[in-house]
């Protein structure tokens, strides 16, 4: 049984973001899938659960219709949700053995490094950091026990591309998969299992709930055997999200394409604007032509999204002095809601690289671009930054 909604694979990306998985309820007609707050369900008797329903870490109606949803927009059979995008990382990484080793793109989530290093490291996986960038490295990398190369593209904070096409086609041949977070681009962006890749995991906090009401996360996948061990991970360790959860994402997956282009939109003149100023550095936004890798960019992305990073000449005083001065860019860590947020890696959600290959610049910003008005944005950042010329 393939857990996509494959009635609604005729349609487009707008109409399976709000139908796929979400057909009204049979019973009254409820246009939105109900918040099935139960953590268990009566049985038509012994051994006969409803529609499969019997206890809700195992399966619970609103978890389904999501999964069902991001399985579509996806491309991908299934869908399995989960408590964090962590909490989908961790459930994936109990897919291999000790002994199994991972190649890892050389920019990631400090999370996603700290979970690989300080503690899969200790229970036998074994872990190298590349830049993909140049696919090579990948290769020069694989060893007999290279069970996986994982990538983020564009990657977390220095937003580099990697080709998913060329990674897939070198770790297929030394019997690899490929694991794809695209948090970042989300499926409005790439789909990366059409390039090749073989698992995508999200941080659904992000783009995908849209709203930062939200923590969760989720896996999508086409292969068979590792859905079931997946669901199985899923059951058997229970990192599930509540119904509530699942719901404010689903409502946040309707309108993903509409914020998606909002939110390019807005990046794009934010990137403009900064690629001029002279406190800036180097800027790094795969939308803008000064972005080494805008062509794979193209190739790969319809649509560029919110992130935008860049250094400052003078230093990460002049940095913390722009993030504590802007006004409608919050402070804060996290990405991909509605409202702009402004942060500093280093520091905050890259602090537990710090010392290591990973470490990211100290004098680097990370915006999240929301959809406000562009030139109140503009505005923000330009009053932030006055006074800080290189
Ligand atoms: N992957 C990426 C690219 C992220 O940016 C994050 C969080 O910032 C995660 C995974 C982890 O997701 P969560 O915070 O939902 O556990």
């Amino acid at each position: 049984m393939t857990q996509r909604d494959q009635s609604a694979d005729q349609f487009g990306f707008e109409t399976r973001a709000i139908h796929a998985g979400q057909a009204p309820d049979p019973n009254n007609g409820a246009v939105t899938i109900p918040i099935y707050q139960t953590s268990t369900y009566a049985q038509a008797g012994l051994g006969q659960p409803r529609e499969g329903y019997e206890y809700s870490r195992t399966d619970n109606p609103t978890r389904t219709a999501l999964q069902s949803a991001l399985a579509s927009l996806e491309g991908a059979n299934y869908a399995l949700c989960f408590a964090s995008g962590m909490a989908a990382e961790t459930t994936l990484l109990y897919l291999f053995k000790p002994g199994d080793h991972i190649i890892c793109s050389d920019d990631v989530y400090g999370g996603t490094y700290r979970l690989f290093v300080r503690i899969f490291a200790d229970y036998g996986l074994k872990f190298d950091f590349v830049d993909m960038r140049d696919p090579a490295n990948v290769q020069n990398a694989m060893r007999p026990e290279t069970k996986a190369v994982w990538l983020e593209t564009p990657s977390n904070p220095t937003m580099k591309m990697v080709d998913i096409a060329a990674v897939a086609a070198i770790a297929h041949a030394g019997g690899a998969k490929v694991i794809a977070d695209n948090t970042f681009a989300t499926p409005y962006g790439t789909q990366p299992l059409k390039f090749g890749a073989d698992i995508v995991v999200h941080s659904m906090t992000k783009y995908l709930g849209g709203h930062s009401d939200v923590v969760a996360g989720a896996v999508a996948l086409n292969d068979q055997a590792d859905y079931e061990r997946l669901k199985y991970l899923q059951n058997a360790m229970g990192a599930i999200p509540g119904p509530m959860d699942c719901w404010l994402t689903l409502r946040g997956i309707k309108t993903l394409a509409v914020r998606m282009r909002a939110h390019e939109a807005n990046a794009m003149q934010i990137a403009a604007f900064l690629a001029e100023h002279p406190a800036v550095d180097k800027l790094y936004y795969p939308g803008h032509p000064s972005h080494p890798q805008h062509e794979l960019a193209a190739k790969q992305m319809c649509c560029f999204g919110g992130m935008i990073s860049f250094t400052v000449k003078v230093g990460p005083e002049a940095a913390q002095r722009i993030v504590e001065r802007t006004k409608l860019f919050a402070l804060a860590e996290s990405l991909g809601g509605v409202e702009s947020l402004i942060e500093m890696p280093g520091v905050m959600t890259h602090a537990s690289v710090a010392g290591s290959t990973l470490e990211v610049p100290a004098n680097l910003i990370r915006l999240s671009v929301g959809i406000e008005s562009v030139n109140d944005l503009l505005a923000d950042l330009q009053q932030a930054m006055s006074g800080v010329e290189g």
